[in-house]
């Protein structure tokens, strides 16, 4: 019997349990227009990826709680101090200084703006989102950076203000726990699973 692939750590070390590669089924392929002659085979393959969040780590652990983490440079001899990033970046890129993480749910929620945005009806292997995707670039006041996210609701106009939405019900762990919809929302109209 097979078992889902399972990491924790443990005394500072990754331990593994269960299969992190499955073999399933191969099947012909064959020439229709030639008696069906055979020309190779398909090779399944079910691979289980180990990604490790390093210092990102708490910031997809706040975002199954309700919490949007950013980071600030408080490097006294940085040209640049004070500058905060979202998305979240572990060291500064103008001082290569470590960045302190603050909490930004509170100008998430009062001071995100859609900069610009995008609708793709198609999308690539593995997309997990309803289709149309609403691609959206969200500005915060105070903020140096743009974070790229999606609309859960609604249609995506530029200046728009939105607000955050969590997927704090059986969370991914991923970015997809964090979307938006336009500000004045209601919570009985999020789908299920989600909450502001
Ligand atoms: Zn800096």
């Amino acid at each position: 019997m097979s078992s889902y692939g399972q990491v924790q750590v443990k005394n500072g070390r990754y331990k593994f349990r269960g299969d992190f590669h499955r073999l399933e089924q191969h099947m012909p392929i064959r020439d229709a227009d030639n008696g069906w002659r055979l020309v190779g085979v398909t090779k399944p393959r079910d691979m289980t990826y180990v990604h490790t969040y390093g210092g990102e780590a708490e910031f997809f652990e706040a975002l199954s709680q309700g919490k949007l983490l950013a980071t600030k440079c408080d490097n006294p001899a940085c040209e640049s101090k004070g500058s905060i990033f979202q998305p979240f970046r572990i060291h500064c890129p103008d001082c290569l200084a470590k960045n302190a993480v603050i909490d930004m749910t509170d100008v998430a929620k009062k001071k995100a703006t859609i900069h610009t945005f995008m609708v793709c009806a198609r999308s690539g292997a593995f997309n997990m989102l309803d289709k149309p995707i609403r691609f959206i670039n969200v500005e915060f006041e105070g903020v140096s950076t743009i974070l790229f996210s999606y609309l859960l609701l609604g249609e995506p106009k530029i200046g728009m203000r939105v607000v955050p939405v969590f997927k704090r019900y059986n969370p991914t762990y991923t970015i997809l726990d964090l979307s938006w919809v336009p500000a004045g929302t209601k919570a009985e109209e999020l789908p299920e699973g989600y909450s502001f």
